[in-house]
């Protein structure tokens, strides 16, 4: 069985939880400090609370099971119970909150040790899916970009089979603006077509790049370069399960499809990452250069019904942006 997430993404994930615990341990120790400054009565209590602690340890520890043990105990923990209310009741009265002698760490449920009775806490696992996403994304990745780097200007207002380029092109930005802005697991699918050169892999970009911004679990990836990848632990070339994670990201961005090489593989793969992402009802953008003939061409109906009954079509028009790019950056 593959390992679902990074070697790197687990060295990551402990450094963080460590750092969560040391920052826990030193927010207390100051509190600490502080309370045996200011409130001395409190410290002394709070220092009696931990000795009434070992003590019942202790009697735990080593006459389990005899009856006047059983009644110590009894007694050391009503008494412990009797000074913990009355430190909370000082520390009240002190204007302190309080818990402010407790340690307070991130995750409650595991101390922010990462496991709790025995097995990985969410937060870890929340951890360790950010950072081998980060990985995947970094192994796979296309440039990011900003939507503010937006230049409309570079389409032409020359009508095209009667649609002017920049119009239907300010409109797509400003439709991908709004549905990285108003991101939901619940936001459609979107494929994006047209020629080379458009803009499309820019926009499902700056799309990606927002949505990390936020905060949200992103894949964003070339299909030439994540395929290949799947195939080695597939085949178990190399550790990882890219597949699980694309299955569980919030949004997957596939790029240039139709770039990749083809083989009964690769088809078979594009079809499971768009089935399941599909069943599990999260979106995906998938972006290409190929026209509906080509697409009907080079790949099977599973895949191609997919994509046309699936998701919603966005169509880029005009000519290639990067030679007027370079015209208008030489003005
Ligand atoms: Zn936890």
């Amino acid at each position: 069985m593959n390992v679902k997430y990074t070697k790197g993404a687990f060295e990551r994930a402990e450094s963080d939880l460590r750092e969560r615990r040391e920052k826990a341990q030193t927010e207390r120790s100051e509190h600490l400090e502080e309370v045996a400054r200011n409130a001395p009565e409190i410290y002394r209590m709070y220092n009696d609370s931990v000795a009434l602690n070992y003590e019942l340890m202790e009697c735990i520890g080593l006459q389990a099971g005899k009856e006047d043990a059983r009644q110590r105990i009894q007694e050391i923990r009503q008494k412990s119970k009797m000074l913990r209310d009355a430190m909370h009741v000082m520390l009240d009265s002190c204007g302190y909150p309080t818990d402010y002698l407790q340690y307070h760490y991130q995750c409650e449920k595991c101390s922010d040790t990462g496991y709790h009775d025995g097995i990985r806490c969410e937060c870890m696992k929340n951890l360790l899916e950010k950072y081998t996403t980060e990985d995947i994304n970094r192994s796979c990745s296309i440039e990011l970009h900003d939507f503010s780097e937006f230049v409309p200007e570079v389409y032409s207002e020359e009508l095209m089979n009667g649609i002017s380029p920049r119009k239907r092109m300010t409109g797509i930005f400003n439709d991908c603006k709004s549905y990285a802005e108003n991101f939901s697991v619940n936001s459609p699918s979107l494929f994006f077509f047209g020629k080379t050169g458009l803009g499309k892999t820019f926009l499902s970009s700056c799309i990606a790049k927002k949505l990390i911004e936020d905060g949200h679990n992103v894949v964003y990836s070339s299909l030439v370069r994540l395929l290949p990848q799947i195939e080695d632990e597939r085949f178990h070339r190399s550790d990882g399960d890219t597949m699980s994670i694309l299955r569980d990201a919030e949004l997957v961005i596939l790029d240039d499809l139709g770039s990749e090489f083809q083989k009964q593989f690769t088809d078979s793969v594009i079809y499971e990452i768009l089935n399941e992402r599909i069943n599990t009802g999260r979106p995906t953008i998938i972006s290409t250069n190929l026209t509906t003939k080509e697409l009907d061409k080079k790949y099977n109906d599973r895949i191609v019904s997919r994509l046309t009954g699936c998701f919603m079509p966005v169509m880029f028009i005009g000519n290639d942006v990067r030679q007027e790019k370079r015209r208008l950056s030489l003005l």
